[in-house]
């Protein structure tokens, strides 16, 4: 355990799909050096196979004995894809059609697809950084002892002096976010931000976030609106909590939607467009709860009441979203240098 923990939380209420947090992320840290197919941040449709595809079929993690669970490393071609240039020059002489057509999958692959007959179909987008977990799959199952936790803020990082790239990290992650660089032979993965963290900013996904659904504090800070959402109003879930790995970012689940039609096209009272059994295999048992206080607090605002938990999901105010405490830097970075070497300070793992 670290001292404090960092923590996010995603309104996927808000979540517009538009990627934006993907490309802030991907041009800051993984359009370089081997990083190319991977997706620090990634936003994709549920239901859906996810990236990689079908990632919550790979295994990794721990049993219900605290056992790591034997987990899939996936394949550059079949499971992550690989990255390709669009040439405009190759458009005319079907060059471009004929190169897409012989794609297989990619990240973002089943965008919209979603699940359900028209016109009841649903679907909603799922942003997925690494969750910078208490109980990392990734650090237990590194026989280098090349994983850490940052003491002053529980950022999960990779110490490249140590890493040997056996890539058991990566069959250890249940949520598939450490990566194998094939340049420099050593696992990589999102590091919140670290060096935007240690000059009191929050990570550039949750920045640039268009929908302002990224909510950023310390899970200790009872000011912080990461605080609020987590434990005061209880509305904000992690992801795949059976897992057992203890993630620290949290979802505001999707409210259910419009009511299905009938046959003749008619509203069919009291029905849900995504099903609550769905959002309860994402986001455990307290989903129905969470859902029901969001309901309670829309009703009071709709009669004109105040709530305070409407006020903080609509985020009036952008750098309310963001409670960051600046910690001394242990690190020196440079702008390519990802990962860190042995001047951090490792906490006792
Ligand atoms: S999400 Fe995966 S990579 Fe990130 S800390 Fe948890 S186990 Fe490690
Ligand atoms: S930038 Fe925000 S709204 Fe857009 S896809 Fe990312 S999380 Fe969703």
């Amino acid at each position: 355990m670290s001292k404090r923990q960092l923590a996010m939380v995603m309104d996927l209420n808000k979540c517009i799909g538009c990627q934006t947090c993907t490309v802030s992320c991907k041009t800051q840290w993984t359009n370089r050096n081997g990083r190319e197919y991977m997706y620090w941040n990634n936003v994709e449709t549920k239901p859906g196979d996810g990236y990689p595809k079908k990632w919550e079929d790979m295994g990794g993690g721990f049993d219900e004995r605290g056992q790591l669970r034997d987990g899939h490393v996936p394949s550059r071609s079949s499971e992550y894809g690989t990255p390709w240039d669009y040439n405009l020059n190759e458009l005319d002489s079907g060059k471009l059609l004929e190169a897409q057509q012989k794609l297989q999958v990619g990240p973002n692959w089943d965008e919209d697809q979603g699940k359900g007959d028209f016109p009841n179909s649903y679907y909603f987008y799922l942003p997925r950084i690494c969750n910078h977990c208490s109980n990392p799959g990734c650090l237990a199952a590194c026989p280098r002892g090349a994983i850490f936790k940052r003491d002053q803020d529980g950022i999960v990082l990779v110490d490249h002096d140590r890493c040997e790239g056996l890539r058991y990290c990566i069959a250890g992650c249940p949520y598939k976010k450490i990566y194998f660089n094939p340049k420099l032979f050593k696992s990589e993965k999102c590091i919140f931000c670290f060096p935007r963290i240690e000059k009191g900013l929050p990570p550039a996904c949750a920045h640039q976030c268009v929908g302002r659904i990224r909510f950023v504090g310390y899970l200790d800070d009872e000011e912080s609106q990461v605080y609020k959402l987590v434990h005061k109003y209880k509305v904000a879930l992690p992801l795949h909590a059976e897992y057992g790995t203890v993630p620290n970012v949290f979802y505001v689940p999707p409210l259910p939607g419009p009511p299905k039609y009938d046959a003749f096209g008619k509203p069919v009272a009291g029905s849900e467009r995504i099903p609550l059994e769905y959002l309860e295999s994402l986001f455990g048992p307290d989903t129905k709860a969470s859902l029901a206080v969001l309901e309670k607090e829309m009703a009071k605002r709709k009669a004109g009441k105040t709530s305070e938990l409407m006020d903080i999901l609509i985020a009036y105010k952008h750098s309310d979203m963001f409670r960051i405490d600046a910690p001394k830097p242990t690190a020196s970075v440079g702008t390519d240098l990802i990962q860190i070497g042995k001047k951090a300070e490792r906490s006792p793992a």
